[in-house]
């Protein structure tokens, strides 16, 4: 396998074997038998620093239909809200000025931006989400971004964009080279491209859960350098948000446009300093994940030997990826999640029902394994007369805790 953006051999260091598509819920029971699954395994640039997934899944297979609406978790929507704020003002937009966001999703992010009196247009291949954001009034391009996309969207519409807006986007993309030349394309001379991606930096801290086919890449600053570079854009600036459970926010533009700022030079010396450069450092992610599913394994069994019920919170996907990997299904009553287009479906590879959030009054389970860790704060609050009632959380990464 060769390296998506510079061609040069990359490496594998760490996988977990056949797994199911992340957001591909299954309707009935007798679907159970023609699941597919797909190797998952991740690999290192040592050309380019770039880590990426040694084989992948064709995006039509993952993105057509995905049941993923952004707008189901309130911290979410007041990121949206935040970055909205942050970048009018730092990128001086106005009335005139025009976002074109990538992979806007049910067009949360653009109403934040629409609201603040800018122009908006999202571009989003999974069609039934986009027919959403349409209906409410974020023009919407059921496609995805490519080259080719973004050309069109230059030569027949003159459409050029101030700003070029991508969250969770970069990882997804297994054309990359082709995609950022199509930033290149339909960027105004001087605008900017924000893209907010998972840090790789995560993966170190038994992130690793968010290692799944749709993400075909876990970026460093150091390769995020490179692969814009190849296509002729500069990062200026970068930044960290706790999205995700820790992400990078890189600020890109046509060369010499900008100052490139203190936080890019302060952030490469790090992961230089940190060994993100080199093969070895990736493959210590083996040794601290076997350890915490050994953790998380006795503590559940421990729970289910003293006769005491856990059920799960949160069918997203890390928790897929958790649940397949450490084999805890077994251990699980029901598994519960707030949204609705998830509910009644059976989850990827562990087949557990997904019921509303109410299930766990109803059936008043001793623990609740939280899966989505990045957000557990607020499921805490969510479930505080759980919590009052005697109920009791278990949070599974970075390490585990029982609260
Ligand atoms: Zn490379």
């Amino acid at each position: 396998m060769n390296c998506r953006s510079c061609k040069n051999r990359i490496m594998p260091f760490f996988s977990l074997g056949r797994m199911p598509l992340v957001n591909s819920f299954l309707k009935k029971k007798k679907d159970f038998l023609s699941e597919k699954k797909f190797d998952l395994t991740v690999g290192f640039c040592p050309k380019c620093y770039l880590v990426q997934l040694t084989k992948t899944v064709p995006p039509e297979e993952m993105f057509r239909n995905y049941v993923y609406f952004s707008s189901t978790s309130s911290l979410f929507l007041k990121h949206c809200e935040d970055v909205a704020e942050e970048l009018v003002k730092k990128l001086n937009l106005s009335s005139k000025s025009l976002v074109l966001e990538i992979a806007s999703n049910d067009g949360a992010q653009l109403k934040a931006f629409k609201k603040r009196g800018v122009r908006v247009l999202g571009v989003d291949p999974a069609k039934n989400i986009a027919k959403v954001a349409n209906k409410e009034g974020i023009e919407t391009v059921p496609d995805f971004f490519n080259y080719k996309f973004a050309k069109q969207l230059k030569d027949k519409k003159g459409i050029m964009a101030d700003l070029i807006y991508g969250a969770n986007v970069l990882a997804h993309v297994p054309k990359i080279t082709d995609f950022v030349k199509g930033v290149k394309e339909v960027l105004a001379k001087g605008g900017t491209a924000v893209f907010e991606l998972p840090y790789i930096r995560g993966l170190f801290e038994n992130k690793f859960d968010t290692i799944y086919h749709e993400h075909v890449f876990y970026y460093s600053l150091v390769a995020l350098r490179n692969l814009f570079h190849s296509a002729g854009l500069d990062i200026y600036d970068v930044k960290m948000t706790p999205m995700q459970g820790g992400s990078l926010m890189i600020f890109a533009s046509h060369p010499d446009n900008f100052s490139v700022s203190q936080n890019v030079e302060k952030l490469v010396k790090k992961e230089l300093k940190d060994g993100f450069d080199k093969l070895a450092t990736y493959k210590k992610i083996n040794n601290n994940v076997s350890k915490l599913k050994t953790e998380l394994l006795f503590l559940l069994k421990k729970i289910k030997t003293g006769g005491k019920r856990i059920a799960a919170y949160g069918a997203a996907a890390k928790g897929t990826v958790l649940m397949n990997y450490f084999g805890i299904a077994p251990y699980l009553d029901f598994i519960s999640d707030k949204s609705v287009a998830k509910q009644g479906l059976y989850t990827p590879g562990t087949h557990l029902m997904v019921y509303p959030p109410e299930e766990v009054y109803k059936r008043k389970p001793d623990y609740l394994l939280i899966l989505p860790w990045n957000i557990a704060d607020e499921i805490v609050k969510q479930y505080g007369d759980y919590k009052k009632a005697g109920g009791k959380f278990i949070v599974p990464v970075p390490r585990v805790k029982v609260i």
